[in-house]
Parts: structure tokens; sequence; C-alpha cells
């Protein structure tokens, strides 16, 4: 792990100042990440102030989906939400109070052509959002909002409305993905080996990113039963779909926290940065 973490950090420290923002993808996994120092939450700490600070912080969640329309916060006072059950009381009283981008928000409905993006006020913080960002940023001073996943449409249909965020890199904002490359709730087991078409899934999805070929990422479900058992539902991977629809031909991808939780969750997270 600590290897991975200081491949990551070589890969900051060349990458120009001046230059876009890094753009992420994080394997958010188990909400206990949150309060539990782990081998996944110690490289969010470690990365976290490694990174050019952003001017604001864009969160794609697997945990915010909105059939039929993509919404995108504009409040200017998130609130944390709890969006889970049957963990320790102590992770209900987090809190991650960063303020809103509304200004940033609001420029998303312009920068998307279709007018499928609709203003929300209601939504705060998931813990795809907050989980992560309370451990790569614990100040909470950096404004962040959430755009949603409308779960009726296609990866593709995904992937080319999120390229029309690209302009929010060169204004410093960090957009991150936060799902997971493998995600089957219910193959998991606590104990023993990843399974082997976790496995499976999540090297060939490895391999495509390093190829640059992410229409191949995009098009996971020409995996057929093996990206059945790796994405029940989609909701996992199509963040990683809005990260990768940010990247330049001048781009590397670097991977870090590769490794499985619960046999069937991949924890893969992805940087691109230049
Ligand atoms: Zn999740």
């Amino acid at each position: 792990m600590i290897a991975e973490c200081s491949s990551i950090i070589t890969a900051l420290k060349s990458g120009s100042e001046t230059g876009p923002m890094p753009v992420l993808f994080v394997g958010h996994g188990n909400p206990m990440n949150a309060i539990q120092d782990t081998a996944f939450s110690t490289v969010w700490d470690a990365l976290g102030p490694r990174l050019p600070r952003p001017e604001a912080i864009l969160c794609i969640s697997a945990h915010w989906l909105t059939p039929g329309e993509t919404r995108v916060s504009v409040t200017t006072r998130p609130k944390t939400i709890h969006d889970f059950s049957g963990f320790p009381y102590q992770l209900f009283e987090q809190r991650y109070p960063a303020p809103g981008a509304p200004g940033i928000a609001r420029q998303v409905l312009e920068l998307v052509d279709d007018r499928r993006v609709i203003a929300d006020d209601r939504w705060g913080l998931d813990h795809g959002a907050w989980s992560v960002l309370g451990r790569m940023f614990p100040a909470a001073d950096i404004p962040v909002f959430q755009l949603s996943l409308d779960y009726r449409m296609t990866p593709m249909d995904h992937y080319q409305m999120a390229s029309q965020l690209k302009p929010l890199r060169d204004q410093g904002v960090l957009i991150m993905g936060s799902g997971n490359l493998v995600h089957n709730l219910k193959a998991m087991r606590s104990d023993g080996q990843p399974y082997d078409w976790a496995v499976a899934f999540d090297g060939k999805m490895a391999e495509f990113m390093d190829r640059g070929e992410d229409l191949a990422v995009v098009n996971f479900q020409k995996l057929g039963d093996l990206a059945k058992k790796a994405h029940p539902t989609w909701d996992h991977i199509l963040p990683l779909v809005y990260t990768l629809a940010q990247r330049d031909e001048t781009d590397r991808v670097n991977f870090f926290n590769a490794g499985f939780d619960l046999a069937s969750i991949s924890m893969r997270s992805v940087i691109l940065s230049q």
C-alpha cells in the first residue's frame, strides 16, 4: 500500500501546478472507512494534502440516483446524509460541514447542453462523498457539491454528458467519482480470497484504462456474465464513467488502493493527472 501511495505522490509532483486539476475515482467501500484507519482510508489521508488545493469539489456518488433526470446540488450548506443502516452510532454522529458551491453548481446547468440537469436544494452530501472527503480534506473548508446519476441513461449517455463538464477542471474543480470498480453486496463474505470473477473484472478494467481504452470501460456490459456478477446494478461503476470522461490525451492514469474488501468489493481507485 505504501508503494502504491508513493507512486501517486510521484505522479502528482511531476505534474504542473498550473495545469488542470487531477480527476479522481475513489472506491469508497464500507462506510466505516470514514472513522477507522484501514489500509484504504489511510491512503485517502495521505492523498488529500498532496493534491493541488481545489477551488471546489464536484462529487458524483453512487448513492444519489435520480431516475429520469440529473440533479445538481445548489445548496449553500449541504447537510450530511447518513444513508445506511446497521452501523455504530459513531458513524451517525459524523458531520462534514463543508460549504456548498452554488455558483459553480449553476455553471453545470449551462455546461450541459440538453437541459436534463435540474438545480436541487434538497440533497446534501451522501456517504459516497463525505466518508472519503472527511479523510482527504478533514478541515471541510473546500466547497463541495454533488451531481446525481440518472439511472435511466445508458453508460454511453453518461459518458457523453460527463464530457461536457471538462471546463471545470481548468477552473480548479476537483471532479471525483465515488463508487467501486467491483460491487456485489450479495456475494460479500468476510473470509477468504476475492472471487475469481471479481479479480478478472477488476483486472480487465485496469488494463483497458492503462491502454487508454476508456470506451471499453464505459461498455462494460459487453463482458456479459462477468459484468453482471461484478455489477448486479450499475450505480457503483457509473461514477467511474464520469471520471474517465474528463480524460485528456496528456493525462496519465495511476491506480491506488488496488485490492478487495469482503471478497466482492474492489477498492481500486484512479487518478488522472498531467
Ligand atoms: Zn457505496
